[in-house]
C-alpha cells in the first residue's frame, strides 16, 4: 500500500506542477515585480525572565569549516551521520553568536560582546552593535559587560576601530583566571595562541581599571550569579539570572552545536583549553539543566539559542523554545 501510494502522490504532484507551468505560460505577465531584497530581518529577540527584560542580539554567524577540525573523539563518519540525520551539511559547521542583554530595571547588562571588527572567522561576524541599535539599545547605556570567557568571539567587541570603547560607560566583569591567561605576554611566543593573545590584550589591557574579577558563586550584580564552568577556558563562567522566582542560565560555550554537543556530549572541542575538563563541565551543567528543567541560552546554538535540554540515552537532546511573537 505504502509503495503504491507514494508514486501516485508524487505523480500527482508532478502533474500539478506541469499544469501550473502551462497555466503560467498562458497567463498575462504579472503587473507587479518586486526586486529581490537580499537582506535578513533585524537580529534581536526579546523575552522576559521574571521582572527582567532580556534581549538576544546577534553578532552574526561564524563559519568553523570542516567538523573534523573542531569536534574530535568520535569517528568522522559518525559525525557525518549525526549531521546528515539532522539535515545539516556534513562537511561544514556554521555556528551563531547569540549575545544576551538583560535589563534588571536598575542595570543594563551585556553578556559577551561578539568578535568586533576582526575578520578572523570570516566576513559575517561583527554585527553586535548594529543588532543592539536595531533592538533600541544604545551601546552607551550598557552599565556592565559580563564576560563568560576571553575568547575573540566573546570579548573582541569591547574596543572599536582605532581603540575607541564601544561601551564607554560599562564596567567589565570576568574571571581573573581568564584575564591572566589571555593577556599573558609570555604566551605571545606560542604559535597556536599568539593571534588570540595579541588581540585579547588589545581589548582587555586598556580597560584594566574597569575590570572587576568574578568569583564562583558570587552575585555579580543583583539577580546575576556566577558559576565556574572551566574547561573551554580556564576561567569559563556561566551565569544564573533570577528574578521573581524564575531562573535562566546563560551557558555561553558549555556547548557549541545543537546536535554534536548534546547527542554526544563527550565529543571534545578543539578550541577548549582543557577538552577533558570541558567534557566534564558540559556533562555536569547539561545534567543540572535537564534535572531542574531550567531554560537557558547557549551562545553558539541556532538563533536565538534558547531552549531546554532533556536526557536522551547516554546523551542529551536540545529542545529549542518556540519564539513568542507577542510579549
Ligand atoms: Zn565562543
Amino acid at each position: 500500500m505504502r509503495t503504491e501510494q507514494f508514486p501516485l502522490t508524487r505523480r500527482h504532484l508532478l502533474r500539478g506542477a506541469a499544469a501550473a507551468s502551462l497555466a503560467a505560460s498562458l497567463a498575462p505577465p504579472a503587473l507587479a515585480k518586486a526586486p529581490m531584497l537580499n537582506t535578513q530581518a533585524p537580529s534581536f529577540y526579546r523575552f522576559r525572565i521574571g521582572a527582567f527584560e532580556a534581549t538576544i542580539v546577534s553578532d552574526g554567524p561564524l563559519a568553523l569549516g570542516d567538523p573534523a577540525q573542531s569536534f574530535v573523539g568520535a569517528p568522522k563518519d559518525e559525525i557525518s551521520r549525526m549531521l546528515t540525520d539532522s539535515f545539516l551539511a556534513p562537511d561544514k559547521i556554521v555556528v551563531e553568536q547569540n549575545a544576551l542583554v538583560v535589563n534588571t530595571g536598575d542595570k543594563l547588562v551585556l553578556f559577551d560582546t561578539g568578535l568586533g571588527t576582526s575578520k578572523l572567522f570570516g566576513p559575517t561576524a561583527g554585527r553586535l552593535k548594529a543588532s543592539l541599535v536595531s533592538a533600541g539599545i544604545n551601546p552607551a547605556d550598557i552599565d556592565a559587560i559580563v564576560l563568560s570567557h576571553a575568547h575573540p568571539d566573546h570579548c573582541w567587541g569591547i574596543m572599536g576601530e582605532g581603540g575607541a570603547r564601544n561601551f564607554p560607560n560599562a564596567q567589565i566583569h570576568m574571571a581573573q583566571a581568564d584575564f591572566d591567561f589571555w593577556t599573558d605576554e609570555a604566551k605571545l611566543g606560542i604559535d597556536g595562541l599568539k593571534a588570540f593573545i595579541a588581540g585579547t590584550r588589545d581589548h582587555l589591557l586598556p580597560n584594566r581599571e574597569r575590570i572587576v574579577a568574578v568569583k564562583d558563586g558570587q552575585e555579580v550584580l543583583p539577580g546575576i550569579q556566577a558559576m565556574a564552568a572551566p574547561g573551554h577556558t580556564v576561567g569559563h563562567t556561566v551565569y544564573v539570572i533570577a528574578s521573581q522566582g524564575k531562573s535562566f542560565l546563560y551557558i555561553a560555550d558549555t556547548t557549541h552545536h545543537p546536535v554534536l554537543s548534546y547527542q554526544q556530549p563527550r565529543i571534545e572541542f578543539v578550541y577548549d583549553t582543557d577538552a577533558k575538563q570541558g567534557v566534564a563541565t558540559r556533562l555536569r551543567i547539561l545534567d543540572m539543566l535537564a534535572t531542574d528543567r531550567l531554560p537557558f541560552l547557549a551562545y553558539h546554538l541556532p538563533w536565538p539559542g534558547i531552549g531546554h535540554v532533556a536526557k536522551a540515552g547516554d546523551g542529551f537532546r536540545f529542545v529549542p523554545e518556540p519564539m513568542q511573537m507577542a510579549l
